[in-house]
């Protein structure tokens, strides 16, 4: 009989399942369906010794010391500050957009003053913002709008802007300084060895026993556990009776090349040309030194694996259905960006795992 059952090896799972075993004492079951831990953040070194990312380009980044100190326990660090190029009009400029960006996609030598008056001009005020799309036009315009925003908005979610809620496209601000990182967390850092040794590390503990390739379903009746944390698709959890949630999913296609390096930044998108969103090559956020270079596609896809929450009240009002059935069950609990359908990155999924574990705390009266 285990105290915890754990359904999936993500940050999530992982994390939830260290403070159990290490803090509470208590035995520890996690099922991973994949044949690796670590979730979509789950790297490895591909057949030319290059460590990629499976699932896509993951940068720590974080404001919380909390979350950094307790990741801290389980890897050493090295300093990256993501610097992402979007290609437009047959230039790669920095997005989010800058003072640079508009100097070079335009020619032209505005200072800081003379943008924050250009954009005053170019936006295009709305009453309250309630999309995607208000949130970039209210603020610099149509025009940059339609370069970096809508259309690779429309091949990242099969979404126009003005479909989706602010939240989305207010992941990218706008700058009038000449700041190129992609973020400006106090925090910006990548595990040396990578995620998978971060998670390894993390989640190997005497009371902790790991089953991969392994559905939750095809055991729960088996093998007897007291409690469960759930970080699987919450309708999956419930058989779909209020609907099923969308996801957006996408396919990675990896190439590697007889160069050293491919592109001058980590990450390059394509908001107007060709089916995939974005390059990304790895070498620049690993820093491993190696004569070959890998790189990923990201092409979206309506099937597949449940990546993306897509943030719209439509599918806000089927999660709330769900989670209010979640809310009524005993000795279970929903966490992470599936268990939660919530568009997290990392260190917000810790935030949550650490923050039910001190709820878990008080129940076992500790
Ligand atoms: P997941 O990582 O999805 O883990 C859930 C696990 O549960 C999976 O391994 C799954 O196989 C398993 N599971 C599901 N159902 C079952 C079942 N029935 N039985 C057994 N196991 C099951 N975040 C950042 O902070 N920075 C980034 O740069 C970043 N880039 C991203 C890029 C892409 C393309 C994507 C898709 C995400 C990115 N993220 C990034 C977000 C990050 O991946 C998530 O925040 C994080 O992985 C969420 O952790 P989780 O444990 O909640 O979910
Ligand atoms: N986005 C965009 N153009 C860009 C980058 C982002 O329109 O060059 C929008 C798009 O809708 C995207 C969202 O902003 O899905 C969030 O971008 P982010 O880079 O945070 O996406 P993620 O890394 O989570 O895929």
């Amino acid at each position: 009989m285990y105290d915890y059952l754990i359904v999936g090896a993500g940050p999530a799972g992982c994390v939830i399942a260290e403070r159990i075993a290490a803090i509470l004492d208590k035995s520890v079951l996690i099922v991973e369906i994949r044949n690796h831990i670590g979730g979509n953040a789950y790297d490895y070194y591909d057949q030319h010794g290059i460590l990629i990312h499976k699932y896509g380009p993951h940068i720590f980044h974080t404001n919380s010391k909390v979350v950094f100190d307790y990741l801290s326990q389980f890897t050493a660090w090295h300093l990256f500050e993501l610097r992402v190029a979007a290609n437009v009009d047959g230039q790669k400029v920095p997005i989010p957009i800058n003072l640079d960006t508009i100097n070079e996609l335009y020619g032209l030598n505005f200072s800081e003053t003379d943008l924050i008056k250009f954009f005053e001009l170019a936006a295009e005020p709305v009453d309250s913002v309630t999309n995607s799309e208000d949130v970039v036009i209210s603020k610099i315009g149509k025009d940059l709008y339609s370069k970096f925003f809508k259309n690779y908005t429309k091949k990242q979610w099969d979404l126009w802007p003005d479909e989706l809620d602010p939240s989305v496209c207010a992941r990218i601000p706008t700058r009038t300084n000449r700041d190129s990182r992609y973020f400006t967390d106090k925090y910006q850092v990548m595990p040396k060895e990578g995620y998978t040794e971060l998670f390894r590390k993390m989640i190997n503990h005497p009371n902790i026993h790991l089953m991969l390739q392994t559905d939750y379903r095809a055991i729960e009746q088996v093998i007897p556990y007291k409690r469960l944390i759930y970080t699987g698709c919450i309708d999956a959890y419930f058989n779909y009776k209020f609907g099923k949630l969308p996801y957006r999913s996408l396919t990675f296609s990896f190439e590697t090349f007889d160069l050293e390096y491919y592109q001058n930044t980590a990450i390059v998108n394509y908001p107007n040309e060709y089916d995939f969103t974005r390059i990304t090559e790895f070498k620049h956020m690993t820093r491993q030194m190696h004569p070959k270079t890998t790189l990923s596609y990201e092409y979206p896809a309506a099937v597949g694996q449940p990546y993306y929450p897509i943030p719209r009240d439509e599918n806000t009002k089927i999660y709330n259905k769900y989670k209010a059935e979640a809310d009524k069950l005993k000795n279970v609990w929903f966490v992470g960006r599936l268990g939660t359908y919530k568009y997290y990155n990392m260190d917000q999924v810790v935030t949550q795992a650490l923050n039910l574990f001190e709820s878990l705390k008080s129940l076992e009266n500790i």
